[in-house]
């Protein structure tokens, strides 16, 4: 292939511009993603090598080689992996095919947009970067590499100025070289920040990428007193000069050193040159089992969750070893899908190398493995919901939506997670600003309450205004506040909790059972007897919209409510499942009328005028615009309704 010369993608192009001109002041993290990269690459290797030995062509000594060369003030980050023909270089240096970079940029416009001051080392964190932090401290980037197996290699060049040129070249070692041919005021002894400087690259690695499995080395100018025979140095005599490899990392392997000589740094630091993070984690997990299966896991649960934790692009999954050798990545299976935010590795003598990783998925160890790790992560959440309540609150709000879809989608794995699940679970609630567990809410019920009663709303301020809370509120009956659409759903599949079952405030019957309450509705069944064509006319001039009209003894002072039957869907239900593209799914509306408010009264005058008056029909369509608009449901017909008003308040 002759030079050619391409233009980066418009994304790509994006994300360059913002790396050269970055605000952001830790530049020294693109080594460690280049390290990265360069171990990523022999992993690769070394797994494809696995089934084809070929591809090692002789040398399976892994390493990765730093240069540091003043003279063309370059930095050179070499591996001996699996390399990249020209159309994966074009692929994965050219264009942004990670949808996570595309989310990042877009996380950036918009909150440049907003004028929201923007963390940006968060942001690159969370979404990771990688190759492309080469140009926050580069003039210009080469990338020479040649595929294992292949026998041509590639010349990739970019300043970041929009294009790159690429062709082929000769390479006689397999595996990728990229040189970093330093910006100014990245190199000599005044800059500010020096990468060439031997021993602060050595420190870079150390702090980043000491556990990298593979030997990053570098060569150093040593200078000695030549020594007699009896190694005793000759004085007086010139020194000389020799350069001698040091490898920079200790490449042991954290996990198998003992829990207690390890430092909570040194977990961290693991962590996030392991993971690619760049928080602390929330919580770590390091465990040593022996017994009918033998292993080591060191667990991490991120301080946040990643943006797209629910979206089908995140890979959840453990890294697998076997004996400190690195079988996949990714394993799925291994944990169940409500700890998708769970990071780290596992490592067991009897996990095998040689079966494929379908296989090896499936295999009893692992099962038996990820069983035992399920557990110790739920006593682990248990115990921080108890001792340590603000850490368990903080956990809540990152991952509380992953333990509530493992229990609703208990309805359809079969797998019973309810009663693994329940007691960790937290709701927003009426009594406090701090959310409640079921167990707490349970332990306070007032005398005589029999049902967790909950309501549903986009947010606090909703809920509290919803009319029908009021009387709640008057009997000092919690409520819990459920303003995640999964949460109604999750309530659903728990059913009920210590034999006390779930009442939606906007449900059915309320089945308040003090005597007050018992009289209201004694008395509101009797007027509703009495009641009966009227309620009727109303649901007919209202044309079906609603199953039934009803009087209700759910309200205090509001007029009007709509809420749906116990059985189906509720409102709240039926917008999830909308949008959802599931429309199918209806609740059955109830309109319920309170017989104290005037309005009911003056309702009834209008109606002894006739039930096909212009003013009754105004009074029940407004009736029940006014329940929609309070339940948070846009008006069926915005205009109407506003002509209707119009008419009222101009007579
Ligand atoms: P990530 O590592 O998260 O995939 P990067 O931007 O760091 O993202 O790298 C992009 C892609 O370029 C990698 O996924 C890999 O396919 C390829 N790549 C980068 N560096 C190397 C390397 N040293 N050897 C082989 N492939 C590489
Ligand atoms: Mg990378």
């Amino acid at each position: 292939m002759t030079r050619e010369t391409h233009a980066f993608q418009a994304e790509t192009k994006q994300l360059l511009d913002l790396m050269i001109h970055s605000i952001y002041t830790n530049r020294e993290i693109f080594l460690r993603e280049l390290i990265s990269n360069a171990s990523d690459a022999i992993d690769k290797l070394h797994f494809a090598s696995l089934t084809n030995q070929g591809l090692l062509e002789g040398n399976s000594d892994y390493e990765i080689f730093l240069i540091s060369d003043e003279e063309s003030h370059t930095l050179t980050i070499a591996d001996n992996g699996i390399g990249m023909t020209s159309a994966e270089i074009i692929e994965n240096l050219g264009t942004i095919a990670k949808s996570g970079t595309k989310a990042f940029l877009e996380e950036m416009r918009k909150a440049k947009e907003s004028n929201e001051t923007i963390n940006d080392k968060e942001m690159i964190g969370q979404f990771g970067v990688g190759f492309y932090s080469a140009f926050m401290v580069a003039e210009k980037v080469e990338v020479i590499s040649r595929k294992a197996g292949e026998s041509e290699g590639i010349h990739w060049e970019s300043t970041g100025d929009g294009n790159y040129t690429i062709e082929s070249c000769a390479k006689e070692s397999r595996g990728t070289t990229i040189v970093i041919t330093l910006a100014k005021d990245y190199y000599g002894t005044s800059a500010e920040e020096n990468f060439l400087d031997k021993f602060r690259l050595e420190n870079l690695v150390k702090r980043y990428s000491d556990y990298v499995r593979y030997p990053i080395k570098m060569s150093f100018e040593v200078e000695e007193t030549p020594k007699d025979d009896a190694g005793k140095p000759i004085e007086g005599a010139e020194k000389i000069k020799r350069t001698e490899v040091r490898t920079l990392n200790s490449m042991q392997p954290l996990w198998t050193r003992n829990k207690s000589d390890i430092k909570p740094e040194e977990y961290n630091e693991f962590f996030k040159s392991q993971f690619h993070e760049w928080e602390d984690p929330m919580e770590v997990f390091h465990t040593k089992a022996e017994g009918a299966v033998e292993y080591t896991a060191l667990l991490y649960i991120p301080a946040r969750a990643p943006f797209n934790l629910y979206h089908q692009d995140y890979e959840p999954g453990v890294e697998l070893y076997s004996r400190h050798v690195f079988i996949m990545g990714k394993s799925k299976d291994l944990l169940p899908d409500y700890l998708r935010f769970v990071k780290g590795l596992v490592d067991s003598p009897d996990l095998s190398l040689n079966i494929s990783r379908e296989l090896l998925q499936q295999s009893r160890e692992l099962k038996v493995i990820g069983r035992n790790l399920e557990k110790n992560i739920l006593k682990t959440l248990e115990r921080m919901m108890k001792n340590d309540r603000d850490k368990y609150e903080k956990f809540w709000t990152e991952y509380g939506k992953s333990i509530k879809i493992g229990i609703y989608n208990s309805v359809y794995s079969g797998e019973n997670t309810v009663d693994k699940l329940k007691d960790l679970l937290l709701f927003a609630t009426s009594k406090e600003d701090k959310p409640v567990s079921l167990k707490e809410y349970a332990d306070r019920m007032v005398g005589g309450q029999k049902k967790i009663y909950y309501a549903t709303g986009a947010d606090r301020a909703t809920i509290e205004q919803l009319p029908q809370m009021e009387l709640l509120k008057e009997k000092g009956i919690e409520v819990l506040y459920l303003m995640d659409p999964v949460d109604e759903f999750t309530i659903e599949t728990l059913h009920a909790y210590e034999e006390k079952s779930f009442q939606s405030i906007s449900r059915g019957d309320l089945e308040l059972d003090d005597m007050e309450s018992q009289a209201a509705k004694k008395e509101t069944e009797t007027l509703e007897k009495e009641n009966d064509t009227f309620l009727k006319d109303i649901q007919e001039s209202l044309g079906n919209k609603v199953a039934e009209v009803k009087l209700t003894s759910r309200l205090k002072s509001g007029a009007v409510v709509l809420v749906s039957d116990a059985q189906g869907p509720s409102l709240s239900m039926e917008q999830t499942f909308a949008e959802m593209n599931n429309p199918m799914f209806r609740a059955r509306r109830i309109l319920e009328l309170n017989p104290h408010h005037p309005l009911f009264d003056r309702l009834k005058t209008l109606y002894a005028e006739g039930k096909d008056t212009e003013d009754f029909r105004d009074y029940c369509d407004l009736l029940y615009t006014q329940a929609l608009i309070i339940e948070g449901l846009p008006p069926e017909d915005p205009v109407g309704f506003a002509n209707k008003i119009a008419r009222l308040m101009a007579k």
